[in-house]
């Protein structure tokens, strides 16, 4: 059976869930096909993080875009999804992590964020649970978390509601050129012809990629992350140690999230993201540092996701550069969630419209045609060279 449409969308996560919400919205037929679940894959299983603070410069633009449409949620879809507005504390344990803090308050106050700066003292009237460790902090009120198990199949309902067609349990095989459009085969035997692929399968993004001729230097992995058994409330915001050890967040059942780093390797062929051992317990020493009263706390589950990362730790967005009509969102390095939202409504500018008003150039796959430079933390965490890519294209 072959299916006529003007889009297809390949991968049910958070991108392509929001990208067919929004073409649908803009009265273009999609299909959008999952090999597994909708949300089953790191879009489902991640912290659930919406932050502000601390991004990369080029990457403001497209992330208070993307945080416009989160604070919209409810009307977007029809869901809240558990999104808060709960504002986000980072710590620093000295004064050379204050000067961190410092550097990223000024990038995010030059986009208009409000950045708060606290001192020892009124950390402790604030947040009195706090431990000995952190020493100053910023805060941005405007810092969110979401439910990232209840998002993306919510999103893909408000789609399915708008005429989207979702597709689970099917594995896109192939892309083809077929004229001016496509042609795609799954693993059931349907086929899809369309004008326009979206390519938002996540780390399994490169078999797509590659079937045009480009590629960048992407590998699979995850931040390990815990929950503690249920505890009185007492954390609103989420915190987050800005030498990157540790992140957490109370949510309103109780329950304390976590994340410790460094991140794991994980195998998307083997569909297995594994958290060793050793990782819980560093990451409650961490976690100890900030957070003492959690001392107690019973780690009830642990587990990570399979994560798309690229070694300057910034994600592919745009059309491909060999083949138009593809384009390409993927390689998020534990960021999607947050831009999410945003990067679908810049690739629905890109197909509709042919342009998008959200700077976007930083993101070309065209840049591992040279190589770039490696995020320093991400060359500690894996033991990667200090430029990576060059091949490309
Ligand atoms: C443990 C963890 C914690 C994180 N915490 C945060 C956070 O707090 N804040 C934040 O902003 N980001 C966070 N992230 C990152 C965020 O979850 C991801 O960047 C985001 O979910 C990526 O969405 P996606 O749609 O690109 O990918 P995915 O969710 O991986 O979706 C891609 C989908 O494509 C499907 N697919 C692949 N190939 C095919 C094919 N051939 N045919 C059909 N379907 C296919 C897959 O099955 C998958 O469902 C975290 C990630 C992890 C792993």
């Amino acid at each position: 059976m072959t299916t006529r449409m003007r889009v297809a969308v390949v991968g049910g996560g958070l991108i392509g869930t929001w990208t067919a919400h929004f073409l649908a919205r803009r009265g273009l037929d999609v299909i959008l096909i999952e090999k597994g679940m909708v949300g089953a894959q790191s879009s489902g299983v991640n912290f659930g993080n919406l932050r502000l603070q601390g991004r990369h410069p080029g990457q403001y633009p497209l992330s208070l875009r993307s945080q416009a449409l989160w604070e919209d949620i409810e009307a977007l879809i029809g869901d809240r999804c558990e999104f808060e507005r709960t504002g986000h504390l980072y710590v620093a344990m000295n004064d050379a992590e204050r000067e961190k803090l410092e550097q990223h308050a000024r990038v995010a106050e030059s986009h208009g964020l409000v950045i708060e700066r606290i001192g020892c003292d009124e950390l402790r009237r604030r947040w009195p649970w706090l431990g000995e460790g952190p020493q100053a902090a910023t805060y941005s009120a405007r810092d969110a978390t979401s439910n990232p198990r209840l998002v993306s199949v919510a999103v893909a309902r408000a789609a399915q509601r708008r005429g989207a067609e979702i597709v689970e349990h099917t594995r896109v095989t192939e892309v083809c050129r077929n004229g001016t459009g496509f042609t795609l085969e799954t693993d059931t035997g349907r086929a899809v012809d369309c004008d326009a692929v979206v390519n938002s399968a996540g780390a399994w993004a490169l078999n797509i990629a590659e079937a045009f001729g480009e590629t960048a230097p992407m590998f699979a992995a995850g931040p390990p992350q815990f929950v503690t058994e249920p505890i009185p409330y007492r954390v609103t915001p989420s915190v987050q140690a800005v030498d990157g050890s540790v992140i957490f967040r109370q949510i309103l059942r109780g329950n304390v999230i976590f994340a410790g780093y460094p991140r794991t390797a994980a195998d998307p062929v083997l569909n297995r993201a594994p958290v060793p051992p050793i990782k819980t317990l560093n990451g409650m020493r961490n976690l100890m540092k900030i957070a003492p009263f959690l001392k107690s706390a019973q780690v009830i589950r642990v587990w990570s996701g399979i994560e798309g990362y690229l070694p300057d730790m910034l994600p592919v967005i745009g059309e491909s550069g060999t083949t138009p009509g593809l384009y390409h969102a993927f390689g998020f390095c534990g960021h999607g969630f947050q831009v999410g939202p945003g990067v679908a409504a810049v690739l629905v500018d890109l197909i509709v419209d042919g342009r998008t008003d959200t700077p976007i150039d930083l993101f070309s796959i065209n840049r591992f045609k040279n190589s770039v430079q490696v995020s320093d933390k991400l060359a500690r965490e894996f033991d990667l060279p200090a430029a990576a890519g060059g091949r490309a294209g």
